[in-house]
């Protein structure tokens, strides 16, 4: 049995978090899920985002699955519950996968996600502040190794460096240790500087399967990629650490809708397919349900469709069940295979 830690968040956290288990129900029967609190409500009552002996739990697990939390702007030195996760798991690697659900095509955004300008490092002068851009050697040799490793494991031959390192020292430094890393591995790096890069990415996008950046460019980067996937919904990602990975869909809490029955559901089953194949399960099979129903299911409105997240929900279930084999002998199937040619382990526990 794996264990997973469950933060379900507010708004449409709970609609989203609670479709994602059904689906994952359907494939396996081998995840113990654990419910934690976090988010505005803990931090009003505790001052934190999350209890300490809540987190110390959550490290004891294999894996997360989160919701989505509001991080208000109203509460005075209010910490967001999914940063504090991030840096207290040391999950120094964001991947968010871009579907083209209705072909057969994705783009893999990994942003470092533990250092550059997000370093929390500054410094007040007098009459000026100073953010500092931090990159290590550790932490540069890690992230680019995550996204050779992807590579590997998509048969892709090449990955897309995107940086300024003809203006950035650090990007400089940054490039030097992607492109040997690459060089030695036999990965191919196309690289982008990243402010033409943006116009790349509207225009051409499919052509840049893996892309890989530091924490700020890749926090842009990936949003606007999002556009591509034709809505925030459906996009899943993964946080990952050496010890444990947190997966999410990418979309915020969306209070406008939350409680209607209504949020599209798919960004966090993905999320939840992106999960099972980090414990070695059969993630696969969630993909591949997803892409047959989008194309003749009805939809969520965000897609332009009329249907309740239940409606969805259960069609992906359906499409599971189509396949009438036994979950269990999915898991043994897919855990072989999945290890011969499909995850490598620098994904799975
Ligand atoms: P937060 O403050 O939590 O980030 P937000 O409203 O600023 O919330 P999102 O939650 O990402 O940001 O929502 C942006 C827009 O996308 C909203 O109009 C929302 O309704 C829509 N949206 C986000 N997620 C979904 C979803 N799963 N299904 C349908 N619409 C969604």
């Amino acid at each position: 049995m794996h264990r997973v830690a469950l933060i379900k968040g507010d708004g449409i956290g709970p609609e989203v978090t609670e479709a994602a288990m059904e689906v994952i129900r359907a494939v396996t029967d081998r995840i113990n899920f654990v419910e934690f609190e976090g988010g505005t409500e803990v931090f009003r009552r505790f001052g934190v985002p999350i209890k300490d002996e809540d987190l110390e739990e959550i490290r004891k697990m294999d894996a997360v699955l989160f919701g989505a939390t509001t991080t208000p702007f109203d509460i005075p030195n209010y910490k967001s519950l999914i940063i504090t996760l991030r840096r207290e798991l040391g999950l120094y690697a964001n991947l968010r996968i871009i579907p083209d659900l209705w072909g057969d095509r994705e783009i893999y955004i990994v942003r470092e996600n533990s250092e550059g300008l997000y370093s929390g490092e500054y410094e007040v002068d007098d009459g000026r502040i100073v953010d500092f851009r931090v990159i290590t050697e550790n932490g540069a040799e890690r992230i680019a190794k995550f996204a050779i490793e992807l590579a590997k494991e998509r048969n892709l031959k090449e990955i897309t460096f995107v940086h300024k390192a003809n203006i950035l020292m650090g990007d400089r430094f940054f490039r030097r240790i992607v492109l040997g890393l690459a060089e030695r591995e036999g990965i191919g790096v196309r690289e982008r500087l990243i402010d033409s890069f943006t116009i790349e990415l509207v225009r051409n996008p499919w052509q840049h399967r893996i892309i890989l950046s530091e924490n700020l460019f890749g926090d842009i980067l990936s949003d606007l990629a999002s556009i591509h996937a034709r809505s925030i919904g459906i996009i899943p990602s993964g946080n990952y650490g050496t010890e444990i990975a947190l997966f999410e869909p990418i979309h915020g809490s969306a209070p406008d809708i939350a409680g209607k029955g209504i949020a599209n559901p798919i960004g966090a089953i993905l999320s939840g397919a992106m999960l099972l194949e980090y414990l070695g399960l059969n993630g696969r099979v969630i993909w591949d349900a997803v892409r047959d129903y989008v194309k003749e299911g009805n939809l969520t409105p965000d897609l332009g469709g009329n249907a309740m997240t239940v409606e969805v929900v259960n069609g992906i279930v359906s499409k599971i069940e189509e396949r009438e084999i036994d979950p269990i002998e999915w898991d043994e199937l897919w855990v072989d295979e999945i290890r011969i040619n499909t995850i490598p382990t620098l994904f799975m526990k």
